[in-house]
């Protein structure tokens, strides 16, 4: 099989087993000799997104830790709007539509695009307009109509990538640019990690990009890349830790994530003796991830990485 992402190498079985941290269901990863980008294999079809990864409709995780993942979106929105002054915005796979709610304040025109499977207090957000949508479905927007495009650690969750980068194309305005963000597959704490690696989240994660093969994906769009840079600082931060965490109850992964979660995500987590270890360990993983987290950072091997891309004749 061809690899979906640079369109170049044949895939090849990687050793081991990857078990999803939920359903403690089995499976593969295939991976593409040229351009290291890591596929999902094996019952993926299956429904892997109820209460127990997205939380409650009150939130995803316990009140504290809602309100530090509420002022990053806040974060990430302002710096969004700083640097781009966007009209309008469109999120793929906006979630609860914090990201876009506060765009929204901020005078821009938004929408949101979620899967038709997703619950139905994300599809009826009565803060930002979503529309669901099924695989392979035209989106209900217009051509070149957006002025800025968000895909914020969703691109590896599609089912077909260079579909989507096709249809985020077509809606794109002219000058307008598209943020990609995502796991980096060729970060130091996925290569420390990998089955234990907090962002591999199999099978929701059915592609683990590495930057080469998510710029020869851009390339053979005609779009070009304009900015490279370090993924969400939280999301890179904690990924040393619960990887770390992770590699000390080895078949007990992301427990620490899970009591973070608090409500369904926590009741339906067995594991409380496992989780007991990586919480009296952090004494231990917090200095070592801070120290991961620095040399992935000096490296330029971060644990997640943002692209922005624009059309091939956009102005710079
Ligand atoms: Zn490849």
């Amino acid at each position: 099989m061809n690899c979906k992402v640079c369109q170049q190498g044949q895939l090849v079985k990687l050793e081991g087993d990857y078990y999803d941290y939920i359903s403690r269901k089995k499976f593969e990863l295939l991976s593409c000799p040229n351009c290291g980008s890591k596929q999902t294999s094996g019952n993926v079809q299956g429904d892997y997104y109820g209460q127990a990864y997205y939380g409650s409709s009150e939130g995803k995780f316990s009140s504290l830790f809602e309100s530090i993942f509420l002022l990053n979106h806040q974060r990430n929105a302002k710096s969004f709007f700083k640097r781009f002054k966007p009209r309008s915005v469109l999120e793929v796979g906006c979630g609860r539509g914090y990201m876009l709610s506060f765009l929204k304040q901020l005078g821009c025109k938004v929408i949101g695009i979620e899967s038709a499977h997703a619950a139905s207090w994300i599809l009826n957000n009565p803060d930002v307009p979503v529309s669901g949508v099924r695989d392979g479905e035209k989106w209900p927007i217009e051509d070149n109509s957006i002025d800025l495009i968000i895909i914020w650690h969703v691109f590896e969750h599609v089912s077909d990538p260079p579909a989507v980068l096709s249809e985020m194309k077509r809606v794109l305005s002219r000058d307008g640019v598209l943020c990609i963000s995502v796991p980096n597959i060729g970060s130091m704490q996925a290569e420390i990690g990998l089955r234990n690696w907090f962002h591999l989240d199999v099978p929701r994660h059915l592609f683990h990009f590495s930057p080469k093969g998510l710029e020869a994906l851009i390339s053979s769009q005609d779009l070009k890349i304009v900015k490279k840079e370090a993924g969400d600082f939280l999301q890179n931060l904690y990924g040393w830790f619960q990887t770390l965490a992770n590699r000390l109850t080895p078949e007990n992964n992301n427990l620490m994530y899970r009591f973070i979660q608090g409500g369904e995500p926590w009741k339906s987590t067995p594991q409380k003796p496992q989780l007991l270890v990586q919480l009296l360990l952090m004494p231990l993983i917090v200095p070592l991830g801070l120290i991961g987290w620095l040399v992935e950072t000096i490296a330029g091997r971060h644990g997640s990485l943002t692209i922005y891309v624009k059309k091939r004749n956009a102005a710079e």
